[in-house]
Parts: structure tokens; sequence; C-alpha cells
């Protein structure tokens, strides 16, 4: 199978989805309706998010074996190196052999409970991604994707030691990095260009995270560190009981990133669904409608 890799430089622009394992029927109901919708478009690849502990996780083996056992779609099964030892990481990185799925995207994880509390290592487990992105490379034919951080990781104690982390990741045996959720396109830009000149090529994919309701962004923003342009918080914010029009005004700014982005090179999108399709398609969308009336343009020029 080609690695995510190839992929991306024989088909560029990508465009792919992200899922999280869902916690009742109900809600997995809800996940499986948007997994068709996304299979009627043919991404490059979908990914299933790895939960901090407990049960979540297994649901996170569950649903990517499923995916890949009853759909048409790529599946990348998102790995964590907290709380595991060594021996548990190869288990289910075993599971997934078994099961045909060839893709990992290796991250290091954040301590459960308080994400910002100090980091502890598993007494037989890993310390930073590179480690996981090294064992998944020795385990098989994986392909392995890795995390990059638009705003340099909140724990990175400045650019140049960030930067010189995630080219480790890249020289360990990543195949592409996939963002972390960001507002400013200039953000992606000057990672992107920081990588280049640390003289990696590794594609990095732009996470696309509509932003359709002030409260669940002004979380999401928190959690993961993510600067929100005020002016964007203040157009949310008057119409924060007007669900219709945060909606329209979430898809219009994120479809302007995304255009905006591909712009500049891009490799790929990779759409945040929170299981749900409605926003995230309407996007895909209007960028393939641009893409599109691009190309027909410059046909009949
Ligand atoms: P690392 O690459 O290990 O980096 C963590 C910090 O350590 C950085 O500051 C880095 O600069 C520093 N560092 C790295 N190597 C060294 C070294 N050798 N010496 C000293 N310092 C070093 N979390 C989940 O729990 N589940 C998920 O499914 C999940 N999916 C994600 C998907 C994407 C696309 C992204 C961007 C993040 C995801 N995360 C997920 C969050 C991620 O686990 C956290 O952001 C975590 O804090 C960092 O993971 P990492 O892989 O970048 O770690």
């Amino acid at each position: 199978m080609n690695t995510l890799r190839d992929m991306l430089e024989e088909k560029a622009p990508s465009f792919s989805f992200e899922f999280f394992p869902p916690k009742t029927d109900a809600a997995a109901r809800t996940l499986w309706h948007t997994i068709r919708r996304v299979e009627a478009l043919a991404p490059t690849f979908v990914s299933v998010t790895y939960g901090a502990g407990g049960s979540s996780r297994d649901r996170t083996v569950e649903v990517t074996k499923r995916i890949a056992a009853e759909t048409t779609l790529r599946p990348v099964a998102h790995l964590t190196a907290v709380g595991h030892s060594v021996a548990e990481l190869r288990h289910i990185i075993g599971q997934y052999a078994d099961a045909g799925v060839r893709d990992i995207l290796a991250v290091r994880g954040d301590p459960p409970g308080d994400p910002n509390a100090p980091w502890i290592p598993h007494p037989d487990g890993f310390t930073h991604a590179h480690q996981l992105v090294r064992l998944v490379k020795e385990s098989g034919a994986f392909s392995v994707g890795v995390a990059a951080f638009p705003e340099r990781h909140p724990r990175s104690r400045d650019w140049d030691s960030d930067i010189s982390h995630f080219v480790a990741k890249c020289r360990a045996g990543a195949d592409y990095a996939i963002t972390q959720m960001f507002f400013h396109v200039e953000d992606y830009l000057r990672l992107r260009d920081k990588v280049s000149a640390a003289g990696c090529t590794t594609p990095i994919i732009p996470e696309i995270m509509p932003a359709t309701d002030v409260r669940q962004i002004s979380r999401f923003a928190a959690l993961s560190g993510a600067a929100f342009p005020e002016h964007l918080a203040h157009r949310l914010d008057a119409v924060r009981d007007d669900p219709a029009e945060g909606h329209r005004i979430g898809v219009e700014y994120a479809t302007a990133m995304a255009e905006r982005l591909l712009a500049e090179g891009a490799p790929g999108l990779h759409y945040i669904t929170l299981n749900r399709s409605t926003a995230t398609l309407e996007i895909h969308r209007n960028v393939q409608g641009a893409d599109r009336a691009r190309h027909g343009l410059a046909a009949r020029r």
C-alpha cells in the first residue's frame, strides 16, 4: 500500500476528516451517518482520535478497525504514549496490523484530567513522540503521521527547540504531519517556513476547525492554546442565540482560510468534524467549487 506521503505527493491537495470514538449508541449512529456521507466523497483518509484513558481507547481501536473492515475509507488511528508501557503500545499496534490498518498518527498525549499538569511518563513507556514514531516504524510497514503546532507547542521553551523537536520526529520516520487547530493562516505559513529552513520536507497538513459556536470554540481554543481572532469572536458572540447565523459565519471564515492555505501550497486539508458533517461538508464543497471554477477559468484562457 502507498504511504500517505506518496499519496500526498501524487494527488495533492488531499482532503481528510477527523472523528472521535462515540460514547453512546446514539452518538455511534450519528458518527456512522457522518462516515457514510464522507465515504461518498472518497477522501484521502479519515482519522480517529485516541482518548486520554479508559474505555474510550478501546473504542478508538474498535471504530478504526470497523472503518477498515466495512468501508472503502483509509483509516488513520491516532495513538498516544501517555499511560502506556511499550509492551501495551506494541499490543495495540499489533491489533491494527491484524486488522489491516496501516496508518498511525503517533502523538505523545497529555496528562489525563488536566492537560497542563506536569508530564509523568509511564515507568516502562515513552517520554516523547519521536520514540513512538520509531516503535511504529519498527513494527511493520506502517505509514506514520505526527502532530505539528502552528503557534508552537505550549510546553516548548522557544521556537528553536520546538522546531528541532519537530524535525526529530520527522527524522525518526514520520511520513507527514497534521497541525493543531489554528485560526490565523500566517501561523501555519510561519511554521512551514521554519521547518523548511531547518531542512525538513515532511508535508504538513493544516487542520480546519469550523468555528460556528462561540461557547464551544472558546473551550476548544483554551484547551489547545490556539489564539482565536477577536473580530471573529465578536461576530460569533453577537449571534450566540442564532445558530444558523453562527453556522454561516463559521463556514465563511473556515472556507476563506482553507482556500488561502491551498493557494499558499498546503498539501491538503484535514477537517475536524466533531462527528457531524454539516459545516465540514459545506466548507469542503465551497473549496472544491472554488477549485473547479479556477481550473475551468484556466482552461478557457
Ligand atoms: P512531542 O513531540 O513529544 O512534544 C511535546 C513537547 O515536548 C513539545 O514541547 C516538544 O517540543 C517537546 N519535546 C519533544 N521532544 C523532546 C525532546 N527530545 N527533549 C525535550 N523536549 C522535547 N492527544 C490525544 O490525547 N489523543 C489524540 O488522538 C490526539 N490527536 C492529536 C492530533 C493532532 C493533529 C494534534 C496536533 C494533536 C493531537 N493530540 C492528541 C494532542 C497531543 O497529544 C498533545 O498536543 C501533546 O501535548 C503533544 O504531543 P506531540 O506528539 O506533539 O508530543
